[in-house]
């Protein structure tokens, strides 16, 4: 893909046997694939290597290709598990050549910081032949740049306070040095409601025409992000080109997309609710306050969040919020009259403009067959009304609950915009 827009494919390879284990991930690269689609470069490839020469050697091969960029993250510590330069020296075919300026700026270090170097640290003074050694004022490993024949090779340390660092100020403009002259334009939508591959088969037939914009979908718990991304010679084609992949996707999504600047829905409704100057509280259930925190999250809620009622039990739902027991004793704790008047109370009880509630059945146990895990009700109460609407969320008890708060910050959302 990369290569049809005449862009250089990049591969990230980690190193480091902690990246194998289940304790440790590997977040380098995503922030480095970030890092690299936001300059519209694609990672075509990526692997996790343990610090194991032979094998690192081995990888760094596998990814040589015309026109390539390599990014080798870790491995570039002082003891013998650190192998990085030592394969990548052997993959090209260099040798590595003890430098003394670099013993020299580590002694430095180490004396600024009241401290002697150890022995071992002088392994991080070899270079490979031709590199060019790239500063690293947050460490002790410096970084590695070669070029040979048609591919590019950066060698970075592994944490992360170190690697993005070097990232920004030695690898990206070497990379952007590569690249025509280019403006990038990204278009972020956040969309609320609809399953992935509901929504993938409604906007792939637009998006898979085009290979510029980049198409990027991350979809989290109902809350999917679609991100279209062009790179252009110049900035007002680069936004040109996102408008009009836009224009086509918007009328397929509707009011379900509900951000068009990246910001989360909590955010997004807290804005509505500035603007209308109205407030909002909250009456949770099986949420047990995540709505609550979501909504403040934000800074500056405290202008329209009005409070919430925590009411796990039904004694609660009675107590703080009057909820009938005979409604409970009916209906339920999880049904659309609870909901709606666990909403009512919220809003009476703090004068609120609308008030929220979340009743559900998150699991793992308390389904049935009528009801099962997963099954919810969200309810509104507002001064055009009262309303609740059922939902059946899917997931472990973790995604219920999140798509739940979701849903609920969705209903208001709604209730705002008609
Ligand atoms: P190294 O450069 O291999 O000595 O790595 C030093 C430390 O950086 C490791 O112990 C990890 O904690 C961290 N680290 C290395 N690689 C990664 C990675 N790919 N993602 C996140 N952390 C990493
Ligand atoms: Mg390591």
């Amino acid at each position: 893909m990369n290569a049809g827009r005449g862009l250089p494919d990049v591969e990230i390879i980690a190193v480091g046997s902690e990246l194998l284990t289940p304790s440790k991930v590997d977040t380098n690269s995503l922030w480095l694939t970030e890092r690299l689609n936001a300059l519209g470069l694609e990672v075509v490839r990526k692997s996790v290597v343990g610090d194991d020469r032979a094998r690192l050697e081995a990888a760094i091969r596998a990814a040589f290709g015309q026109g390539k960029i390599i990014l080798l993250t870790g491995g570039l510590g002082p003891t013998e598990d650190d192998v990085t330069r030592e394969a990548a020296a052997a993959a090209l075919g260099r040798s590595l050549s003890f430098r003394d300026e670099i013993v020299e700026w580590l002694e430095k270090r180490f004396a600024r910081f009241g401290r002697k170097m150890a022995d071992i640290n002088k392994r991080q003074a070899y270079v490979i032949d031709g590199a060019e050694i790239l500063p690293n004022p947050n460490g002790t490993a410096p970084g590695q740049w070669i070029e040979q024949d048609g591919i590019r090779i950066a060698l970075m340390p592994g944490p992360p306070g170190e690697l993005k660092p070097m990232f920004e100020a030695e690898i990206s403009p070497r990379i952007q040095a590569g690249l025509e002259p280019a403006a990038i334009r990204t278009l972020v939508y956040r969309v609320v409601g609809i399953g992935e591959s509901d929504l993938d088969q409604l906007i792939a037939p637009v998006y898979t025409k085009y290979s510029n914009p980049m198409t990027t979908i991350l979809a989290a718990v109902n809350d999917i992000q679609i991100h279209l991304r062009a790179r252009c010679p110049t900035a007002e084609d680069a936004e040109a080109l996102v408008a009009e992949v836009g224009r086509k996707i918007e009328p397929l999504l509707g009011d379900r997309i509900y951000s068009r600047d990246g910001s989360p829905l909590e955010v997004i409704v807290g804005r509505m609710l500035h603007d209308r100057s109205a407030t909002v509280a909250v009456a949770e259930s099986c949420t047990g306050g995540m709505l609550g925190e979501r909504i403040t999250s934000v800074p500056g809620s405290s202008h329209y969040f009005a409070g919430g009622f925590l009411v796990y039990t039904n004694a609660m739902k009675t107590g703080l919020l009057g909820v009938d027991p005979d409604v409970l004793a009916k209906h339920t704790a999880v049904s659309d009259p609870v909901a709606r008047a666990m909403a009512d109370g919220a809003r009476e009880r703090t004068g609120s403009t609308y008030a929220l509630s979340v009743t559900g059945i998150a699991g793992p146990e308390g389904g049935t067959e009528e009801m099962p895990v997963g099954t919810g009700f969200i309810g509104i109460s507002g001064p055009n009304g009262t309303d609740a609407r059922k939902f059946r969320w899917v997931g472990d008890r973790r995604r219920i609950r999140h798509a739940a708060v979701q849903s609920a910050l969705d209903l208001l959302r709604r209730r705002m915009i008609f």
